[in-house]
């Protein structure tokens, strides 16, 4: 993979450079609750500027249907980036349109412009190669050079991930290096104990991972929607849980398997039930009952982990020497729900061990919880990415920087 400092050797004075970031970050209206994503591509950004290149920054945000839809504008994400560049970035309001066109034709050297939302075209997600190619080679006109950094999209076989890059001089952005870094740290000669926290929503998502790290952890600490999963499959009922039915099998042969290869696989010994989903607007009391995991109410959902739980967890990562946390450990955007992510993010502050945490709501969780990000070893900014390159996948992006 070459890496954006070739570039910068080579000299990038008066090229145009389109970096394919990722500034996905979550919004609540016009506001960004955490820019972790925007900053994190600043040191790419900022060395091209410096270097005298004109820079086209593309991105996705959310999942819009192929179409422009004012509720996914990337508006607010560029303004947010000129104002951490300390510099002003013009922003076109469309992708391919009049208006990029005349954005990237106006750029001096070492000024920005930050397209409007790839998504609003269904060639950026389509199955169908031959529209991914078609919007891919609109892209190119824009620009002499690639730059990657969208480290959270690269696990998509996308337009702007996979085709572009293939149709100019392709670099690695700073992020990218520094992901591929940390995730290489805890797949070749990882330090042991190796810890993994799993938790989240996307339940079936993060199962395949475990396949994985059942060969390389020593340790797999369960929350967040999958521990139910887990705990129907050992015999328990979960009410109205997140609940896989179709996953018990699988969530069964990990059980063995984990047992068998002698990997510590840890479920919630208790949790936090309520009858109701929270309400994330008003944040008004949630009132939950704690119950033994093994007693879950029929019309009760588990929405955290219960403070057992939280006491295990954090015994369980005090000697670890490398840990990976991906997904909160419950509802954590209610503070009736915080505690348990947040007994998670304190044992990790308080480990002297190498630790990685990745997902974009993990990675929010930590920053809004109130936690030092410095106090961390990596947060990473891709959750899907870094989970795919901890199974062992190929992920389209990465791969397309190789050629
Ligand atoms: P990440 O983005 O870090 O990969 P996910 O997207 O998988 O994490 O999951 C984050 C979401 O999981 C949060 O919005 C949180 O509210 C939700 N969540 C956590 N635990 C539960 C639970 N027990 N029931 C329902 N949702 C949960
Ligand atoms: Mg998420």
């Amino acid at each position: 993979m070459k890496t954006i400092d070739e570039l910068l050797r080579q000299g990038v004075e008066g090229k145009r450079v389109f970096v394919r970031a990722d500034l996905n970050v979550p919004q609540d209206g016009t506001t960004i609750t955490d820019d972790g994503r925007i900053r994190a591509v600043l040191p790419t950004v900022k060395a091209l500027t410096e270097a005298g290149a004109k820079v086209v920054v593309a991105s996705h945000l959310g999942r819009p249907k192929g179409e422009p839809d004012p509720a996914f504008t990337l508006r607010f994400a560029a303004s947010r980036l000129g104002e951490l560049l300390g510099r002003p970035v013009a922003f076109a309001g469309d992708t391919i349109g009049s208006e990029a066109h005349a954005a990237v034709a106006a750029l001096g050297n070492g000024e920005v412009a930050v397209l409007e939302n790839l998504r609003f075209h269904p060639g950026e997600t389509s199955k169908d190669p031959a529209e991914r190619a078609e919007l891919a080679a609109r892209l190119a006109a824009f620009a002499d050079v690639y730059v990657g950094d969208g480290f959270g999209a690269v696990h998509r076989q996308h337009a702007s991930v996979f085709e572009l890059p293939r149709l100019m001089p392709q670099y690695a952005g700073y992020l990218i290096v520094t992901e591929v870094g940390v995730l290489k740290k805890l797949t070749d000669d990882v330090k042991r104990p190796y810890v993994v926290v799993l938790g989240g929503a996307k339940v079936s998502d993060k199962l395949g991972v475990i396949d994985h790290l059942l060969e390389k952890a020593d340790r797999i600490l369960i929350g967040g929607g999958m521990a139910y999963t887990f705990l129907k499959a050992k015999g328990h009922e979960v009410g109205i849980s997140l609940l896989q039915e179709d996953q018990v099998p699988a969530c069964l042969e990990y059980l063995a398997r984990a047992e068998k290869k002698g990997v510590e696989f840890v479920l919630p010994v208790d949790v936090l039930v309520s009858a109701e989903f929270p309400d994330l607007k008003t944040k008004a009391p949630a009132h939950p009952t704690l119950v033994a995991s093994s007693a879950i109410p029929a019309d009760q959902e588990g929405l955290d982990i219960g403070p057992e739980t939280r006491k295990l967890y954090a015994s369980k990562l005090a000697d670890a020497a490398t840990v990976f946390w991906n997904g909160p450990m419950g509802v954590f955007e209610h503070p009736d729900y915080a505690e348990g992510t947040k007994a998670v993010a304190q044992a990790l502050v308080d480990s002297p061990a190498f630790t990685v945490v990745g997902g974009g709501d993990s990675a929010a969780a930590v920053r809004t919880l109130g936690f030092d990000e410095n106090a961390f070893g990596h947060i990473s900014t891709g959750g899907g990415a870094s989970l795919e390159y901890l199974e062992g996948k190929t992920l389209p992006g990465l791969a397309a920087l190789e050629d």
